[in-house]
């Protein structure tokens, strides 16, 4: 927040007293800074204009200007809490056409947040590695929700950062997630040779079609992690589920030109883990350009997560 803080404390402070909070521009959805101390604001609707129900404003700063704070709770339904040491990425994959942390990334760098400064290039922010160390509450955290943790711009050395975190953080269940197979299959032989990952800390591995789920299922079985998980979110096309896997997540692309995912390729991969007995947790499809979160299929929903956390 170090732009933000132009003002200095006090006059965040006397302005948080009161009389030099302008509310009447608030309520018409006028743009305000705050420092993230001044969380006590948000939740009271003071700040739900249209189009800036997030921005602040800051009357204590020396000119008026917007910034968004992020946000922390997600609305991802198989997580609870995003945190992003890291944020940025390059396309890998089919499925990464329509990038939603890309698009995200770039609207936030319009809007003036200086942790997306770099749009969407991938951009390290070790001031935000001890984040759930703060977060008392057990969570559910999707880390890197806004990156790949196995990018190749980022080091080993930083994963080690996230990963120490991570470790220490016995209280919260971490949700990593990437598309890039083998450089996270090489970070964890390395850091955890002959040793099983933490059980708080699951693995989930990206895919999208019949290949891609295959060559990812094959390097799950090969790690040594309690929790493997598969995400097949975008679905572009038929899947098979073969291995013994901790879980299964599966939702169809949404958004501006999302491709299209037939519900029939759904139902085999729900068998699949009926048939192995693996969780499964069928996200969203869209229909006529409307997402629908936690879809019925055939008459139920699969909001299925693995079975020790339940
Ligand atoms: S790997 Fe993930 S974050 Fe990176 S471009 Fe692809 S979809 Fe986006």
């Amino acid at each position: 927040m170090g732009e933000l803080d132009r003002g200095g404390d006090q006059d965040h402070r006397d302005a948080a007293l009161g009389h030099r909070v302008p509310w009447r521009a608030a309520r018409r959805g006028q743009a305000f800074i705050v420092p993230r101390s001044w969380q006590w604001m948000e939740g009271k609707g003071i700040l739900a204009g249209p189009a800036q129900r997030n921005a602040r404003h800051c009357p204590a700063a020396p000119e008026w200007r917007v910034i968004i704070q992020e946000k922390i709770m997600s609305k991802i339904e198989w997580t609870e809490k995003t945190w992003n040491p890291a944020v940025g990425c390059t396309p890998c994959s089919p499925a990464c056409e329509h990038c939603y942390a890309k698009r995200q990334a770039l609207r936030l760098q319009r809007m003036g947040l200086a942790k997306y400064r770099n749009g969407f290039r991938v951009t390290l922010h070790p001031e935000c590695l001890e984040e759930p160390l703060r977060w008392k509450k057990p969570s559910l955290i999707f880390p890197c929700s806004m990156s790949d943790l196995f990018h190749g711009d980022v080091s080993d050395d930083f994963r080690d950062r996230v990963f120490d975190v991570m470790e220490v953080c016995t209280w919260h269940t971490f949700q990593l997630l990437t598309k890039r197979y083998a450089i996270a299959e090489l970070y964890l032989k390395k850091r955890y040779t002959g040793k099983v990952v933490p059980s708080h800390v699951w693995i989930g591995l990206s895919a999208w079609d019949s290949r891609s789920s295959v060559e990812a299922q094959g390097v799950l079985m090969r790690m040594t992690v309690r929790t493997r998980f598969l995400s097949m979110e975008p679905l572009l096309g038929p899947a098979r589920v073969i291995e013994p896997i901790e879980w299964v997540i599966i939702g169809g692309e949404s958004g501006p030109n999302a491709r299209r995912m037939d519900e029939a390729w759904v139902r085999t991969i729900v068998a699949d883990c009926k048939r192995l007995n693996i969780p499964v947790f069928y996200k969203q499809k869209v229909v006529n350009g409307k997402k629908i979160s936690m879809p019925e299929l055939d008459g139920r929903t699969y909001g299925e997560r693995p079975r020790f956390l339940d």
